[in-house]
């Protein structure tokens, strides 16, 4: 096992980021094997049950209603026995946690806070793990949400300090640090993790890790996204990441948080088996598994489960 740390600096990490990629990796892996279930790779279903309309303007978002991206049909809150239906297909395809996705800035008080309530309870009495993303909420919803069953909450920091006013104006990290520390407070696990391929430098990607691994404890969860540009957002233009600058941060991520799950999420589909394969010898241990992410189409479910074999890494029957 190795002892965690908390006092990364933005130059320790940054190091780690640009060394020779075999080397990263190698490193990475020897963490992943005496941190984690070498073998096993979570596999996270993922529903969004209120698309379009956020009041925020995260600059990568089709769902904000500040963009004009005609890739988003804005839906209202789906209803219970939808989400109990996709729980339990989820369930039967050997999906453990299920995410639901909430499009908006901040929980209010009311019907529909109540009715995500509702769903918590039933994804619970499934006996799967309720992972919900709802934006900025308040300590009397986190306790809430608690004792409603909620075992994670996502609230992701995107990007570094030094960048964040470049991608998102209508909050500040402060804020989502805020919120995070109230879903803390309340025994909620962390689900937090980054973007890629903002057009961030490698020291945004290095400080944007550090204010991770500075959590004490780490979160629980921490997904490594890749930009999947989207017409109509004011980043449509951006370039797609290199598949080797997706492996160096998750091995990245894996060596300064060696026990939490680090999850190859948004931009999967793009990297080529062998590239997954890869972040998966460089500590990824989780995935999303479904055919479409919050705004982003996924990898197809039966060409996972056959890839995951493929690999060697244990998947339900
Ligand atoms: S990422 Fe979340 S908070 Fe930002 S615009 Fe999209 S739905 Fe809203």
């Amino acid at each position: 096992m190795t002892a965690p740390r908390y006092d990364w600096t933005t130059n320790e990490i940054e190091a780690l980021l640009a060394l020779p990629l075999l080397e990263l990796v190698s490193k990475a892996h020897e963490i992943a094997k005496a941190n984690t279930d070498n073998r096993g790779v979570q596999l996270a279903a993922l529903m969004n049950i209120k698309t379009g309309g956020c009041a925020e303007d995260c600059s990568y978002c089709s769902q904000s209603a500040h963009h004009e991206s005609l890739d988003i049909t804005r839906t209202p809150l789906s209803r219970l026995d939808e989400v109990v239906m996709a729980a339990k297909e989820a369930k039967n395809q050997g999906t453990i946690r299920f995410c639901m996705g909430v499009a908006g800035r901040e929980v209010t008080d009311g019907p529909e806070f109540d009715a995500v309530l509702e769903m918590v309870r039933a994804v619970r009495a499934q006996e799967m793990e309720p992972c919900l993303t709802m934006g900025m909420l308040k300590p009397h919803h986190a306790k809430a949400l608690k004792a409603a069953g909620l075992q994670s909450y996502n609230h992701n920091i995107d990007t570094s300090p030094e960048y964040y006013g470049k991608i998102i104006t209508t909050r500040t990290l402060e804020d989502r640090l805020e919120t995070l520390a109230i879903v803390r407070e309340q025994g909620i696990d962390l689900c937090t993790g980054v973007i890629i391929g903002l057009g961030e430098s490698l020291t945004d990607r290095a400080s944007a890790l550090r204010v991770l691994a500075n959590m004490n404890p780490h979160p629980e969860s921490v997904p490594i996204n890749a930009l999947v540009a989207i017409e109509g957002t004011p980043l449509e233009r951006q370039e797609d990441v290199p598949p080797l600058d997706f492996v160096r941060m998750i091995a990245t991520a894996r060596i300064v948080m060696p026990r939490s799950r680090i999850r190859l999420a948004a931009g999967r589909r793009r990297l080529s088996p062998e590239a997954q394969a890869l972040c998966f010898l460089a500590g990824a241990n989780s995935i999303f598994y479904g055919e479409r992410l919050l705004t982003t189409d996924n990898a197809e479910p039966d060409q996972d489960r056959a890839f995951l074999r493929e690999l060697g890494v244990q998947v339900p029957a």
